[in-house]
């Protein structure tokens, strides 16, 4: 099932989810959300042709120290934003300034921390109808680990958060995008999916044209975007995962596949 019709149907739909600890990505999902995910995907058929383009609307909001200082520029947010459009030109979506750059100066937001601010970021500097891209030096998580960034699954508040350190490699911002429009991790909330695909519907990102995936780290692909792990799946058949998925957790290099 090609991923533009997950996009599509989840479009700007909204609601919440939870668990997952990744010093990466720290979109959570729960069990709730996959099962519900599998139930609204259950009788789509595949397309395999790009729909019309959907144009959807971004403000950025980038928080920079209070004396105006950043590591990164709205110029290289507008680079960036390119290169996710390039990714994402498959899928029919295109995505546009709707709002002019909201500009934070705060010591405080700079480095963030959900715990603390992400509810400051939500009542005073979130805009409505559009996906608010917030952008600041460090990400902290719930549970204190340092973040590349996070979204939320539909349905929930538009919106994701960043670090300056990864928004800019040409991928994490179209991979929380991808959580955004309801994409889950190419392993999913479990590692039950079975290579020959035979509950892909149900098991890992509920998507069947990804292979299974154990779970990819830096460990088990090589430099060369080789995937070397042993893990058999329960069957006792051996894993054959996609390393260049973007919305895996492969090495980030390999990362540039988005149908
Ligand atoms: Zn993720």
């Amino acid at each position: 099932m090609k991923k533009n019709l997950l996009f599509i149907l989840f479009m700007f739909s909204i609601d919440f989810v939870a668990a997952q600890n990744n010093s990466d990505c720290g979109t959570q999902m729960k069990t709730s959300w996959i099962q519900e995910l599998a139930r609204k995907t259950a009788n789509l058929q595949p397309q395999f042709s790009a729909p019309q383009t959907v144009n959807v609307p971004y403000q950025i909001h980038l928080i920079v120290r209070a004396n105006g200082t950043s590591t990164i520029t709205l110029q290289d947010l507008y680079d960036e934003i390119d290169s996710v459009n390039a990714f994402y030109i498959n899928s029919g979506i295109h995505f546009y300034e709707c709002i002019a750059p909201e500009i934070i100066y705060d010591d405080l937001l700079f480095d963030f921390d959900y715990n603390t601010e992400e509810s400051i970021l939500l009542t005073q500097h979130y805009s409505p109808n559009v996906i608010n891209m917030y952008f600041a030096n460090t990400v902290t998580s719930w549970s204190g680990a340092a973040l590349c960034g996070y979204s939320q699954y539909p349905p929930s508040d538009d919106y994701l958060v960043m670090a300056a350190s990864c928004a800019t490699n040409g991928i994490t911002l179209s991979h929380e995008l991808g959580h955004y429009f309801g994409l889950f991790h190419t392993h999913g909330g479990s590692a039950f999916e079975l290579v020959d695909g035979s509950n892909c519907a149900t098991e890992g990102d509920l998507i069947c044209d990804t292979p299974a995936d154990p779970t990819l780290s830096n460990t088990v692909v090589d430099v060369m975007c080789n995937y070397t792990g042993t893990a058999l799946d329960m069957n006792g058949m051996p894993y054959a995962p996609d390393p260049t998925n973007i919305m895996s957790y492969s090495r980030k290099v390999c990362r540039n596949y988005f149908p």
